[in-house]
């Protein structure tokens, strides 16, 4: 297995990871409660000895466990069909519950790859996509039928967490680390789950996976916290980790925010059978943040296909085609939108912030800089490592090169009135796009994506206004690019 298929396939998407997951654990009709309580050695039940009190009590649990199941399948299957009426497709007769399952492969509980919602988020987002049906045969009709509330919950600082004894603690503490480096947020580490308060309880489960917000049953009802599944043979990047605690923290994919339709077109017929309910749209708070192509919570372009090197998700702006589904880190508007959701009452005091900075959250006297700004207010251009980061295009030919893993950014001006072109010279790429691209940025809003190309390309590039900005990723010291700018 390359590098690049464990990544693929280990982070969200474990449903479509071929059969490697190992499924044995969960086709017993577990949830995950029960599933962690049974990997620690604890019984389901109290009641020592073998008498007819535990049978009797345990034949009860597994009636429960059947009804919860059942309910859980029935409400996917009503998404499912929603879901298939808003893409105005036909969906094939299912017998029964179990063929459903066995037809989509994976822990029932599961949805959108990674997530698994209560029964009461299952609900409301029942009640949501009913509204958007509602809105497609209604366009003039009340709105109000669209929204309701957000899945979210929140969490209270600093959140308690464990780990299971099994999970790579690695990976994960450099997950928590980035997430407290970039934000307010807080964690504190506990042995245990605390009396009556929930926390994240860290497993290694058969696959990646998490709830979405903080789910206060867990903390009430249950000895275990929350479980965040960080599977050791699967998930073990720091992309997968800080995309699953963002789920615990409260976020859902990019791609399911309810405006979407704007950003992506889904391509309902390359999806596979059973699976549409991974596409639904939900309500959101982006907090104005925007849609994030860039997000290390949106899906990648062929995330659930049949035929896996055709897209089912498909940007409207054809260049960010290889922006989308990223699993290296956070973006700088991952990072933001937490900030706002979690942290907006730390600094008091307002900064006049430059290139769509903020109050940094961690120290109130500094701007929080979207890469390569630094300084106090955003204003600055850091040294990248790379060499001259600001330069002047003329009417005659320069050239930028640059090599190695460092991310280095190149500035270009040409007078105010001139486009600059691009023209790409050479690049020694490597296989991961992802890890290893040339990003051109075609206007001075440099937050924004511009097309990111993977491997050599033969063509002729134009900005879009005086200002462009130039992103070489290698991931092998070996990866190296040349590019040719001029005044158009
Ligand atoms: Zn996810």
């Amino acid at each position: 297995m390359s590098t690049e298929e464990e990544i693929d396939e280990g982070v969200f998407h474990r449903s479509e990871s071929d059969g490697r997951v190992e499924l044995g654990e969960i086709d017993e009709l577990e949830d995950t409660t029960q599933r962690s309580a049974k990997k620690n050695g604890k019984k389901k039940t109290s009641l020592s000895g073998p008498d007819i009190r535990s049978i009797a009590v345990d034949d009860a649990t597994e009636s429960a466990e059947k009804a919860k199941l059942n309910r859980f399948l029935s409400k996917k299957r009503i998404l499912n069909e929603l879901q298939a009426e808003i893409f105005g497709i036909s969906l094939p007769p299912v017998s029964n519950e179990t063929e459903y399952v066995s037809s989509t492969d994976e822990n029932p509980y599961i949805m959108e790859g990674d997530i698994v919602y209560t029964e009461e988020q299952l609900d409301r987002l029942i009640e949501d996509v009913r509204g958007q049906l509602f809105a497609k045969y209604h366009p003039e009709g009340p709105k109000q039928l669209s929204l309701t509330p957000n899945l979210a919950m929140r969490w209270t600082l600093p959140i308690p967490y464990y780990f299971d004894s099994e999970v790579n603690r690695t990976t994960i503490l450099a997950g928590i680390r980035l997430w407290e480096q970039e934000t307010c947020i807080r964690f504190t580490r506990k042995d245990r789950k605390p009396p009556g308060k929930n926390a994240i309880y860290f497993i290694n489960g058969t696959g990646c996976y998490s709830s979405v917000g903080m789910i206060p049953s867990w903390g009430e009802n249950y000895s275990e916290g929350q479980p965040v599944s960080l599977w050791t043979r699967g998930c073990n990047y720091l992309g997968t980790v800080v995309h699953e605690i963002a789920h615990a923290l409260g976020a859902i994919h990019e791609q399911s925010r309810s405006d979407r339709d704007s950003y992506v077109i889904i391509m309902e017929n390359n999806i596979k059978n059973g699976q549409l309910h991974n596409f639904l749209k939900e309500s959101f708070l982006d907090y104005g943040v925007g849609y994030d192509y860039g997000s290390v919570m949106h899906y990648s372009k062929n995330a659930f296909a049949i035929v896996p090197n055709k897209p089912t998700i498909l940007p409207k702006d054809p260049m960010m085609e290889n922006v989308i589904g990223q699993k290296v880190g956070l973006s700088f508007l991952d990072v933001k939108k937490m900030n706002l959701a979690y942290c907006s009452s730390v600094c008091r005091n307002t900064l006049p912030c430059q290139n769509y900075g903020y109050v940094n959250p961690n120290n109130c006297n500094v701007c929080k800089c979207p890469p390569p700004y630094g300084g106090k207010l955003c204003d600055r251009l850091q040294l990248s490592g790379c060499g001259d980061l600001t330069l002047t295009a003329t009417s005659s030919s320069k050239t930028i090169t640059a090599s190695g893993t460092e991310p280095c950014y190149f500035l270009i001006t040409a007078p105010r009135g001139k486009k600059i072109q691009f023209k790409m010279l050479k690049f020694l790429s490597s296989e991961m796009c992802e890890f290893c691209y040339i990003e051109i940025k075609m206007n001075r809003d440099f937050i924004k994506y511009g097309p990111r190309f993977c491997r050599f390309t033969q063509t002729t590039i134009l900005s879009e206004t005086n200002e462009a900005m130039i992103v070489f990723q290698g991931y092998y010291s070996t990866n190296s690019f040349s590019m040719e700018y001029r005044i158009a």
